[in-house]
This record gives structure tokens, sequence and C-alpha cells, in this order.
């Protein structure tokens, strides 16, 4: 179920010949809500900015033929794609890579083996760095705040701990307060609808994020559980205020 209000998402191209880099990269991109492309081939990669015009490219500096390095030279060359934003990925980790990367036209440059959610960070703040804007973004309702750059939340100015999946499950809710949403359609905008999750696990994270919302016991609950239909986020949702979290459930 597509949600034509939900805004296009980050397009990444990754440009890696090691296959297991790119499927953990690929998995670790899309559960943060990216859309993925990838090649492990420099001419192609070239050919792909140009067609796809990716937001970011990550980009292996060792690759079969033409290099990360002149990869990155011939984005920087074409007009059309040449402000796109690169990370480059190399295995070197001398001073003098790390400046040639960088001279190359990179706008960051990091050293083999990191983790997925160092990357990640990564591509934020260059998108932080680039697109100003996009770190000013918070969502508000209703006493809740999240700011969807720094991935916080807080409530009457408490933080909110909140796993990652519950984040994008309020800030689904948060971006169509009001709106009833069926539990396929949560799995589908929040999980993304090519991995097969049961729909209760849409009723867990609720429940996670119930109690997560309401930290000292005291607040209004704000998520609304519409029976056999799904849940809403509501200023003031019906008798069921301060539902008991357990059971409060769409059947
Ligand atoms: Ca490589």
């Amino acid at each position: 179920m597509a949600n034509p209000k939900e805004e296009p998402k980050t397009k990444v191209l990754i440009v890696e010949d090691e296959v297991a880099i790119v499927t953990l990269l690929r998995y670790n991109l899309e559960k943060e809500g990216f859309a993925v492309i990838s090649t492990g081939d420099g001419e192609e990669a070239v050919t792909m900015v140009k067609e796809h015009r990716p937001d970011i490219i990550v980009l292996d500096w060792m690759l079969p033929g033409m290099t990360g390095v002149e990869v990155c030279k011939h984005i920087r060359w074409t007009q059309e794609v040449k402000n796109t934003p690169i990370i480059m990925l190399s295995a070197r980790g001398e001073e003098g890579d790390r400046i040639r990367g960088l001279d190359s036209g990179a706008d960051d440059y990091m050293v083999k083996p990191f983790s997925p959610p160092e990357l990640i960070s990564r591509i934020k703040a260059v998108f932080r760095r680039i697109r100003p804007s996009l770190s000013e973004k918070v969502l508000e309702f209703s006493g809740i705040v999240l700011d969807l750059t720094a991935h916080s939340a807080t409530r009457d100015g408490s933080n909110v701990h909140l796993s990652p999946t519950e984040f994008s499950l309020l800030r689904h809710l948060m971006e169509h307060p009001g709106r009833v949403f069926a539990r396929e359609q949560l799995l589908d905008s929040v999980w993304g609808h090519d991995i097969y999750v049961e729909l209760r696990t849409v009723d867990v994270h609720i429940r996670r994020l119930r109690k997560a919302l309401n930290y000292d016991g005291k607040q209004p609950d704000l998520i609304r559980t519409v029976r056999s239909a799904g849940y809403a986020l509501e200023e003031n949702p019906d008798g069921a205020n301060y539902s008991n979290p357990d059971t409060a459930e769409a059947e």
C-alpha cells in the first residue's frame, strides 16, 4: 500500500565489488529508511549516477577497472551530477590516501572495516553539512517532539527512549496525526513491504511505544486503538485514555 503523502526516500548508490559489504550496507541503510541501489563496477556507477540521480554515493576505492578515485573525479566533472555527495571507502588508512580521496572530490572518507551505524551517521553528517534545512527537521504533536536528524524524542521536555522501530512508527503516526492506519499499512510504511513480519509485531511495538511515551504512567495515551481497524495518533483519544498498554490492541 503506497502512501502518496510520504516523502520520497533518500536514495543511496553503493559502489562496491565486495558483495558481502553491499549486502550488509543495503540491509542497514534500508532499515534506516534509505532507498538503495548498487553496482560493483566503476563505469556502470558513472552511468547509474546520471540515470538514477542518487542523493549520495558510497564509493569504494578499490574497484575492478575504474578506481573509486577515477569515478569520483568523473562525477565531479559531470555538470548535472557534480554536486552529488560522495563518501569514499577504502581499506587504505594512510593519511596520504585519505587526502587523495578527499582531493579527488569526496565529501568524506572511511577506512574499512567500519560499522554500518558509523557509515549511516557519516551520511547524515554529510547531509547536515550540505542541506542544513534537513537538520532542522522536527515534528511536534501534543507535547511530543521528534527530532528526525538527531533521532531523538522528548515528551513535555523529558527524553523518551525509543528503539529505531518505535521511532519510525511514531514518526509515521506524527506525520499523519488523526489518521487511522491498519496494521498492514503500518507494516508497509515502517517495516517495508519486501520483508515478512507478522501483524502482531505491530501490536508489540505499539505497546512498547505507548509505554515509552508514558514513562511516568501519568500521561494521556495519545495512540488510539481502533477496534478491528488499527491505530491513530490523536489529541483526545476516546474513553480509552490511560488505557492499559498491555491489553489495548487492535484485535
Ligand atoms: Ca573493493
